[in-house]
């Protein structure tokens, strides 16, 4: 069986333990690798690397950091297909969404901050006739970038390739749930001629690997993408040490659809939002509101559109909906579906795992679920179920559409339907979130700051915002 391996010092190492964990295929429900069960000590062999790294890397020219970056960019693009085709396996999701997205996706990240790097300017502040104030933003040293498994390749380069174009060296550790395409890009780092020790790929569970990262003292960043709770214990680790925290956390996204929305528009996208990658996206709406004087119209048009989506084999091309990343995620999913019945609601489609045939006999496979008839603060649509299921609720006034829209714990993202502008602009600003969509979903300018409020997260990435985060701020003051 394929063994992954560490990713240190610019080569491919078991881990010190000689242990090892399953890996999932998720449509087959079976071990199809085995991971390092990475300890302490293979991350103590990573920071040792990168310390070792970051002298010539932090002091390389940029452009020659950047031609390395483009071409770890390039490679991605060449292993398309290999690349989409491992996300697929690891996580489940159909194999046409990996290519479509979010492999393309990763090789954009490389390339953009490589690029983006090369215009980084910083201020300077001119005191008449006193002084010259001017700033610089230096690399800092060994970032610790963690990842989770719904957008595994995607989210990992989204936080390693500022963090290496700004000049600091990484370690870095994807889910233990999909590991696969963070090591097949060690071997494409490899290809282009990265310099040893400057990216480190550590693998393994969260509370051995990814704690001993976040407890070492010789990384004083952490950038952090993944859930709520984590984040809570990740910031009470990390903030007694004072080191730089970025935590993009979890979300209750809501969908508001105002009766003058463009019907079709609103609905096609409306579908994409909420089953996309099974739901596991953390920008999925998963509450979605509708002006009562369409809401019977909505509700009738949006499930007969999800009782066509195609549940499949996430490697036919036709399929829309793929495997559930894991059992456990799976019995999550489930159990909140129970709970919402508990709580009153409607199952009005879908409600139940599916039994998939041949290959995927044993798969981990929940048919997309729409809920109506629950109030907005029963705990299914207080609480992150990350999964193929949606509520949606009526609201008569654009107050009560706001109220609850911003009535939850978390501040991710937010989608709003209308043709009036005025609305529009009203609307967004009231919204406590990181994010607003405005007739659109999941259009992302990498320039933008991306982030959430409340306990959707601290700090904001993307554009210059990550570039500000991987670096330190000097000010430095000349008396004239
Ligand atoms: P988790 O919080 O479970 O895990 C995220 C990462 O943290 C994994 O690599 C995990 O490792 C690691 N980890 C777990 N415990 C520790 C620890 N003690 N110290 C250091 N690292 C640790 O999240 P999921 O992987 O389940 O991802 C889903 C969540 O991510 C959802 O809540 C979703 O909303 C959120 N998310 C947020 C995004 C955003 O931009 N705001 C984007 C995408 C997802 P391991 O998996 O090996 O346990």
């Amino acid at each position: 069986m394929q063994k992954i391996q560490n990713f240190i010092n610019g080569k491919l190492v078991a881990p010190v333990s000689g242990s090892y964990i399953d890996n999932y295929n998720p449509a087959e429900g079976k071990v199809y690798s085995l991971i390092p069960d990475s300890d302490e000590q293979d991350v103590k062999n990573a920071v040792d690397a990168a310390k070792s790294a970051f002298p010539i890397w932090s002091k390389m020219p940029v452009d020659e950091r950047s031609k390395i970056l483009q071409k770890i960019a390039d490679l991605i693009d060449e292993n398309l297909d290999r690349l989409a085709m491992a996300e697929s396996v690891d996580n489940g999701k159909p194999v046409a969404l990996a290519k479509a997205v979010d492999i393309p996706r990763s090789s954009s990240n490389m390339r953009f901050f490589a690029t983006a790097i090369l215009h980084f300017s910083s201020e300077a502040h001119k005191m008449d006739n006193v002084a010259i104030n001017y700033t610089n933003r230096e690399p800092i040293g060994v970032a610790g970038c963690i990842s989770p498994w719904n957008l595994p390749l995607y989210l990992f380069t989204w936080k390693i390739a500022p963090a290496l174009a700004a000049g600091n060296c990484v370690v870095a550790k994807p889910s233990e749930i999909t590991p696969m395409t963070a090591y097949l890009f060690s071997e494409l780092c490899i290809n282009a001629g990265l310099p040893k020790g400057v990216l480190n790929i550590i693998h393994g569970l969260g509370a051995k690997a990814g704690q001993a990262i976040i407890e070492h003292q010789d990384i004083p960043l952490i950038s952090f993408t993944g859930g709520t709770a984590t984040g809570k214990h990740i910031a009470a680790t990390a903030a007694p040490m004072f080191k730089k925290l970025s935590l993009e956390l979890g979300g209750k996204n809501p969908n508001i659809i105002f009766a003058d929305c463009d019907f079709d528009q609103a609905l096609k996208t409306s579908v994409l939002s909420s089953f996309s990658n099974q739901g596991q996206i953390c920008l999925c709406g998963s509450r979605i509101l509708v002006e009562r004087s369409i809401y019977t119209k909505f509700v009738d048009a949006f499930v007969a559109k999800v009782k066509a989506l195609k549940i499949g084999d996430p490697l036919d091309g036709l399929t829309k909906i793929g495997a559930i990343v894991s059992e456990d995620h799976m019995k999550k999913i489930l159990s909140y579906i129970e709970l919402a019945k508990k709580e009153g609601g409607q199952i009005i489609t879908g409600g139940k795992q599916v039994q998939m045939e041949e290959r995927c006999t044993n798969g981990y496979f929940i048919e997309p679920t729409v809920i109506t008839g629950l109030g907005h603060d029963c705990r299914i649509n207080q609480e992150e179920i990350f999964g193929p299921v949606v509520t949606i609720m009526p609201f008569d006034k654009q107050e009560e559409a706001i109220e609850y829209a911003n009535g939850t714990a978390y501040g991710l993202s937010t989608t709003v339907w209308t043709e009036n502008l005025k609305r529009a602009h009203n609307i967004a600003n009231e919204l406590k979130s990181g994010i607003v969509w405005i007739n659109c979903w999941m259009v992302r300018d990498l320039r933008t700051p991306f982030g959430g409020m409340k306990q959707s997260g601290v700090g904001r990435e993307g554009g210059n915002e990550a570039l500000r985060f991987f670096t330190e701020t000097k000010n430095v003051c000349i008396k004239l």
